[in-house]
């Protein structure tokens, strides 16, 4: 989007939650990072906070699993400074080796120690502390973690969940200033997953730990994090509190990376935008600036926005061309009159014809995102 059209738009930046008000404990300024000629990250900016867990959300190859190993110390950054706890770990030449830093890392494939019992590897980095203290410590995360009863088992008696406990309370153990997790959830099924989402936030949020989740499932950035940073090519997008980068994206990309969305084309007239889904009142559509009137806009429309009935008495805008049934629900992809085509949400039981005329109409109880029309789309954006 041009700086022309930002400026005209009113201010949407702000989408911190009150939570992300602490003390920075991790800043990245300006972080670049090239593999051979490509360059992998770009002028990446963040800054999280006490108590935060704050996800890296994005695409396969967006350059989430980087940014986590340039905080560890696991990469070495090519321009740009980092800091922890505001003591510089990257700057102009400098870097601090990963063992050196107050990072704990909770890997994909946890890297639990085989021969180790789920108490010994909970012990493992706690060398600097006396048996006792030690034992507390272990005791404790244990039960933190709900493992109080396996401590003497060995990771291959332990579930894959007890074995992700395990891994987090390893990780926590030395009380690090930052907790990393690189998509924790990637080796479980597909119920545990959801089970185990809760538990680590859960476990994160008692132990009061500041944390950078990665992954590239909305669902889980959205569910379990205070806010998502939504990456694309080595850039973040931008970053929110969940609620806010779903229902006000500032990027048609990240409009459709989070969730299913239909761009439907509309004219600034006045108090009304009209659309092929009928005139809409201007104050529905989310600060669209005096500067607009008289332009085209696309309203993002989500599916559960929108519903879909047999058309009476000629009062049809559409036909629907596609069903797609999802168990609780069905997707139907409608062609409307006008060219566009929206996505509409139903319960499993709604039935509606195929390619007989069909009436789309709003059903949203929330302002309603826009984008300026002749901005470049993205792939994936229809
Ligand atoms: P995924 O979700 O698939 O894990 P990601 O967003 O975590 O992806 P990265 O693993 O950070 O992405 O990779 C970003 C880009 O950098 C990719 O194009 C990847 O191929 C490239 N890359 C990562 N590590 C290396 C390396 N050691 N050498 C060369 N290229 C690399």
């Amino acid at each position: 989007m041009s700086n022309k059209t930002t400026s005209l738009r009113q201010d949407r930046t702000d989408t911190s939650r009150p939570s992300a008000t602490g003390d920075p404990v991790l800043r990245l300024d300006g972080v670049e990072k090239h593999f051979g000629d490509t360059e992998v990250i770009q002028d990446l900016d963040l800054t999280v906070r006490d108590g935060e867990l704050l996800t890296l959300l994005g695409p396969s190859g967006c350059g989430k699993t980087t940014t986590l190993r340039l905080i560890a110390g696991l990469e070495r950054a090519d321009g740009g400074t980092i800091s922890l706890r505001g003591d510089s770990v990257v700057s102009d030449g400098a870097f601090l080796p990963p063992e050196e830093r107050d990072v704990g890392v909770v890997f994909q494939e946890f890297a639990l120690f085989p021969h180790k019992t789920a108490a010994e590897n909970v012990a493992f980095g706690l060398t600097d502390r006396s048996g006792d203290e030690r034992e507390t410590r272990v005791a404790e995360l244990l039960e933190l973690v709900g493992l109080t009863e396996h401590r003497d088992q060995y990771p291959e008696e332990l579930s894959g969940g007890q074995q992700q406990r395990v891994a987090l309370a390893r990780s926590l153990a030395p009380e690090p200033s930052v907790l990393l997790l690189d998509e924790p959830f990637s080796n479980l099924d597909v119920d545990l997953r959801v089970e185990m989402r809760e538990e680590v936030r859960r476990i994160i949020k008692e132990a009061g730990v500041t944390a950078v989740n990665v992954t590239h499932d909305q669902e889980e950035a959205m569910s379990i994090s205070d806010r998502v940073a939504v990456m694309r090519s080595g850039h973040i997008e931008q970053v929110g509190r969940p609620e806010a980068v779903f229902q006000q994206p500032e990027s048609r990309f990240v409009a459709s990376f989070l969730g299913h969305a239909s761009f439907v084309s509309g004219d600034v007239d006045g108090d009304v935008v009209h659309t092929g889904l009928g005139d809409v009142p201007r104050e529905r559509i989310q600060g669209l600036a005096e500067a607009y009137d008289g332009s085209a806009v696309d309203v993002l429309v989500r599916p559960d926005d929108a519903r879909v009935r047999a058309a009476r008495d000629g009062d049809g805008n559409g036909r629907v061309k596609h069903r797609r049934f999802l168990g609780p629900t069905i997707l139907y992809r409608v062609e409307l009159d006008s060219g566009d085509v929206v996505g509409c949400m139903h319960n499993h039981a709604d039935d509606v014809p195929l390619d007989q005329p069909v009436t789309v109409e709003l059903d949203a109880d929330h302002d309603l995102a826009w984008f300026p029309r002749g901005a470049p789309r993205v792939p994936g954006d229809d």
